[in-house]
């Protein structure tokens, strides 16, 4: 079967590639591979009743499937150049916040409208930040919600299905280059296309890595944030929270000099569970359905490790302390902040005994078994430092869940077009390593489908 564009992955990456392709050009014939099940199909089976944890499923229905990574995520469009990715180093920073923006257009038409766009910008935290040595990164942050973020992947598939054919449950195997394109194999299956976009984000990083090799296509890995999720009463957070919902704050530790930020902030939301190839961490999610929300706010407290030579797999280091938690906890680990400072670890009577009901129902231990001294040590400062801003947040019954880890896929070298060394392949949202976020992800891919229309055109 031939093709004009094949689209590997349909996160938000390969979704918006495809929506822009079928869009404008409605002439091309585009299909979309994908490793996970069709987003109906996509179910976890823990239930917290007959399966109380992760069954290692083999296509892991959080992570794959129709809507990708972000499919059951808290669906906040953070709508800056200051994080979530480095787009706009490929096509400068207007251009990348018109497509953000182009983007979040979209998703209003598609049933995110009536939902809150917050703004850090001139806000009063940003002064109570500044004087607690703490800094807020300026954004807009559309928040769709869990609940409203599937609805709005809903209508995207209903938009796209006859316009583009889709392959669900079939991972792609290998891309080989042809003349005049590209041969995609499905096991025994191929296809073969002009123009290829591949877009797998995190759960297709290790096979990214081998299309490269294969491919000889450039890349390098020398990034991973590590650290924890912490969990408290929403009212110890509802000063930020109520404001701009999400606010990314970054800390640079006075005993190291390392970096230290929030990340994925949840208010009244749950943490979860996420499992990238076989390794399970931590991770939250919230909704903007009022019945389903919590008493607790999450957040992740991440630590930036930037590795140099001779040392190239950032993403293998964080995954043995990944595993080490596993191994100690069979899972991931819990402790109170008071039981961390202490010194001991968290018992189930200890955490039963605290002013706050965990979200996740993981194993009391010690994190610091688990984490780095520096990283730890970290950790705790930026807690004290919160404090300030959010006094309680340094309470004894805070939980601390571990370990999250920020893997960053290895930057991929591709050129402004954000195409590779070979012509016609583009490689864009988090399986580049160039964006981190479903924004800057959704935002390369009505950018490459854009280059792909007019290197057609020519
Ligand atoms: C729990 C959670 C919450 C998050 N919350 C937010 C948030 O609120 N805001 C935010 O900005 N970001 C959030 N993120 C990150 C965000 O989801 C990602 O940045 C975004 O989904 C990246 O999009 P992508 O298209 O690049 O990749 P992905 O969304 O990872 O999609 C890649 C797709 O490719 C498929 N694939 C992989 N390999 C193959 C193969 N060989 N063949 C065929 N298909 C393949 C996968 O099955 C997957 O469906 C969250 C992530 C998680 C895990």
């Amino acid at each position: 079967m031939k093709y004009d564009i094949i689209i590997i992955g349909a996160g938000p990456g390969g979704i918006f590639s495809a929506y822009e392709l079928v869009n404008q050009s409605p002439q091309l014939k585009v299909a979309v591979f994908e490793a996970g099940h069709a987003l109906d199909r996509r179910h976890c089976p823990i239930d917290g009743d007959k399966i109380k944890s992760c069954i290692g499923c083999k296509s892991c229905s959080i992570m794959n499937g129709f809507g990708g990574t972000g499919a059951f995520s808290d669906g906040k469009y953070n709508i800056t150049n200051d994080f979530g990715g480095a787009l706009h180093e490929f096509l400068g920073k207007e251009q990348a916040l018109d497509l953000m923006r182009y983007v979040d257009e979209i998703n209003m038409r598609c049933g995110g409208e009536g939902t809150k766009l917050y703004s850090t910008a001139d806000t009063r935290l940003k002064k109570l930040c500044m004087q607690n040595d703490l800094h807020l990164l300026d954004a807009s942050v559309r928040h769709l919600g869990t609940d409203i973020n599937y609805v709005v992947l809903e209508n995207l598939y209903a938009f796209l299905k006859d316009k583009a054919d889709f392959f669900f449950d079939t991972p792609v195997t290998a891309v080989t280059s042809v003349e005049g394109g590209y041969e995609i194999r499905c096991g025994d299956a191929s296809f073969t296309c002009s123009k290829c976009v591949i877009s797998v984000g995190r759960s297709g990083s290790k096979w990214m890595e081998k299309v490269c090799r294969e491919l000889e296509i450039p890349t390098e890995s020398t990034r991973m944030d590590i650290g924890v999720r912490v969990e408290l009463p929403a009212e110890v957070f509802s000063p930020l929270t109520d404001e701009l919902y999400e606010s990314k704050i970054l800390y640079r530790t006075k005993q190291y000099g390392d970096k230290v930020r929030t990340f994925c902030m949840n208010p009244k939301g749950v943490v979860v569970t996420e499992n990238t190839n076989g390794i399970i961490t931590v991770n939250g999610h919230s909704y903007e359905d009022p019945a389903r929300q919590t008493e607790n706010t999450n957040f992740a407290l991440l630590v930036a490790k930037h590795f140099s030579e001779p040392f190239k797999d950032s993403n293998g280091y964080g995954e043995s302390i990944a595993r080490l938690s596993n191994m100690l906890g069979g899972g991931i680990i819990v402790q109170r902040f008071g039981d961390l400072i202490r010194g001991r670890r968290s018992t189930p009577s200890r955490i039963e005994e605290a002013f706050i009901t965990p979200t996740l129902n993981a194993t009391p231990g010690d994190l610091s078994l688990v984490l780095p001294k520096r990283i730890l040590d970290g950790i705790i400062e930026m807690i004290y430092a919160l404090d300030k801003l959010a006094p309680g947040t340094a309470n004894d019954d805070t939980l601390l869940y571990g370990v999250e880890i920020k893997f960053y896929n290895m930057e991929v070298k591709v050129n402004e077009k954000l195409e590779s060394s070979c012509r016609g392949l583009y490689i864009i949202g988090d399986g580049s390593g160039i964006t981190h976020s479903l924004s800057h992800a959704s935002a390369s891919g009505v950018y490459v489908a854009r280059n792909i229309i007019s290197a057609l055109a020519e």
